[in-house]
């Protein structure tokens, strides 16, 4: 089922999942990638314009919540705002309720009815049927074929053209049914006698829903179908058939935007049975595929071993540059510091914003400058001043004031540590060594 958006989607998040560092180049090409996957599925350009613009900006905005990683973050937006696009979450009461048929033919509007003649009748409700098609001649016959089969009540007139006249006389038929379902016309295209009469049945029968039937396969065509109906009688749930089929789905998505409304049922084949409820959080969630996704975080945090760094030490108070330099390694695989330190419990602990704003060019420069200290300039950063600055800038091909920039982020790290040590209870030195790199 929509085979190549699921793998298009799953392609572009697992590809946001394996990226070392999320920022704004990484959200870019996560937009860019899921503008084409949407885009090669036929949903509407402006509707991809929207989603993905809301999605840039909620993951560069939003801050992740406590103990939630940026990638993760990033997930969880791009997910939410696609279970957005499918559409409101349409509740389908277990009630009286008259349920008009709209779409064009082919669309799959006649089977469909039969499906849901029997889908409430399983609910124990006694059910109705009026086949108002009189443009197909072979509609009521497959109607009262299908109906027949589950045995539920189907009025028609077969060679009478007057749809009204039939609805009429049909629901004076079924007066005492609970859920009576009218199967409308539906035409190759779209003409104002169509919508006339779909707009006069609906007053005729005071209809509870008015459900729009939408082929899969349906590419561009299904927003202007949607448009037109929804004007007419205020469309308020979409039925997307043939999802069994390799269809694209797009088309059916833009529907459902331009209704307003979400999708109440998807036909998966072409037996009675073949119908679902539809569920967008389950939905989408197969589609990305959302348990392999959590494995792929997971992996890419284990990248940071714990290993790396001496924590037992660095509580104690000993925190050389060889540890810095072991925790911009670690750093360089997950993100700037920055981001690393956003997602970390330490709303008691003052940060100084632009000391952790280090880009990964910068870290480079800062190992390289590593390199060139001696032993001792390493376990004891205190000793590294004038003639030391000069040789180690030479040294590493930068300048003494990168090399003081070192030495000032190296301080800044270790006060911050400290402050830490002393706030000690109020978060979890362990975890956020973890998150840290360490
Ligand atoms: P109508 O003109 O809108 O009433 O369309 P029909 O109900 O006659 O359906 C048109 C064709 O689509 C028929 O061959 C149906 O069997 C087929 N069809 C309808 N729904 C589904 C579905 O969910 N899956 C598949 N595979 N075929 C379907």
């Amino acid at each position: 089922m929509l085979d190549r958006f699921g793998t298009g989607l799953k392609d572009a998040v697992k590809k946001l999942a394996g990226k070392s560092v999320i920022d704004k180049a990484a959200v870019d090409e996560l937009v860019r990638d899921l503008q084409r996957v949407l885009i090669q599925s036929d949903v509407n350009v402006k509707l991809v314009m929207e989603l993905t613009t809301t999605i840039k900006k909620r993951s560069l905005e939003e801050e992740p919540p406590k103990g939630m990683g940026a990638r993760e973050h990033v997930l969880r937006i791009v997910y939410e705002e696609l279970v957005h696009l499918m559409g409101e979450e349409v509740d389908v009461r277990l009630e009286s309720q008259t349920i008009l048929m709209a779409g064009l033919q082919g669309s799959g509007k006649t089977t469909t009815t039969g499906k849901l003649a029997r889908y409430f009748q399983r609910k124990g409700l006694r059910v109705g049927v009026i086949c108002a098609d009189v443009f197909r001649p072979g509609a009521y016959d497959q109607l009262t074929t299908l109906c027949q089969k589950v045995n539920v009540p189907c009025y028609g007139e077969p060679g009478e053209t007057d749809a009204v006249g039939i609805v009429t006389r049909g629901m004076e038929e079924l007066a005492g049914t609970e859920v009576l379902i009218i199967d409308t016309q539906g035409r190759h295209a779209l003409e104002d006698e169509l919508i006339e009469e779909i707009i006069a049945l609906n007053e005729l029968s005071s209809a509870t829903h008015r459900w729009l039937v939408i082929d899969a396969a349906l590419g561009q065509q299904a927003r202007e179908q949607a448009r037109r109906f929804h004007e007419a009688i205020d469309i308020d749930g979409v039925i997307i058939t043939k999802m069994d089929g390799t269809a694209k789905g797009g088309g059916a998505l833009s529907a459902v935007a331009e209704t307003g409304s979400g999708i109440v049922f998807v036909g998966s084949g072409e037996t009675i049975e073949d119908l679902e409820r539809f569920d967008p959080d389950g939905f989408i969630s197969r589609l990305l595929g959302m348990g392999d996704l959590r494995a792929l975080i997971e992996r890419a945090e284990e990248a940071i071993s714990p290993e790396d760094v001496d924590v037992n030490a660095m509580l104690k108070g000993k925190f050389t540059l060889r540890d810095m330099y072991k925790q911009l390694e670690a750093l360089k695989k997950m993100g700037p510091l920055k981001q690393v330190m956003g997602m970390l419990p330490l709303g008691n602990v003052d940060l100084p914003q632009d000391a952790f704003d280090v880009t990964s060019v910068k870290m480079d420069r800062f190992k390289y400058i590593m390199d060139s200290m001696t032993s001792e300039e390493l376990d004891n950063p205190g000793v590294i001043s004038g003639s030391r600055i000069q040789r180690i800038s030479m040294g590493s091909g930068t300048s003494p004031d990168e090399v003081r920039e070192l030495i000032k982020y190296y301080k800044t790290m270790q006060r911050t540590l400290k402050t830490m040590r002393g706030g000690q209870g109020k978060f979890n030195m362990q975890r956020m060594m973890k998150k840290f790199g360490g």
